[in-house]
């Protein structure tokens, strides 16, 4: 189980846990300031694959400047760096961010498509 600590990366923490937990087919659990990654089958989860999927992130942000990642242990803590344009940046990705997911009111079942959605609420009507 790898531990990623967003206590100083809050503006990024949620589409991070959703990019980190789907690139790695990862099961996040949110834990404060904090998301644990345990993986869904037996599979150990690589602390190189969790930090190649947080740059992967950062990048398609276009924040790989303003973010140093920090592996601890089995922690990887992400800081801010003081960086050119990060809080152009930052709100832009929560621009994006404001409605980003389609949620299911039974159980909560949260996705990016609506067409998903749709699909996924036919279980509760069987
Ligand atoms: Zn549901």
């Amino acid at each position: 189980m790898i531990t990623v600590d967003c206590s100083y990366a809050l503006a990024i923490k949620d589409k991070l846990l959703v990019h980190v937990a789907d690139s790695l087919k990862a099961l996040p659990i949110l834990k404060h300031d904090k998301f644990l990654l345990d993986s869904l089958d037996d599979a150990k989860i690589d602390k190189l694959d969790v930090i190649k999927a947080i740059e992967g992130f950062l990048e398609s942000a276009n924040l790989r400047k303003n973010f140093q990642i920090i592996p601890k242990g089995n922690t990887i803590r992400v800081e801010p760096l003081d960086g050119a344009d990060m809080k152009e940046n930052l709100d832009k990705i929560s621009d994006v961010n404001r409605n980003p997911f389609f949620e299911c009111t039974h159980c909560g079942f949260m996705t990016q498509y609506e067409e998903e959605l749709r699909t996924h609420r036919l279980i509760h009507y069987i």
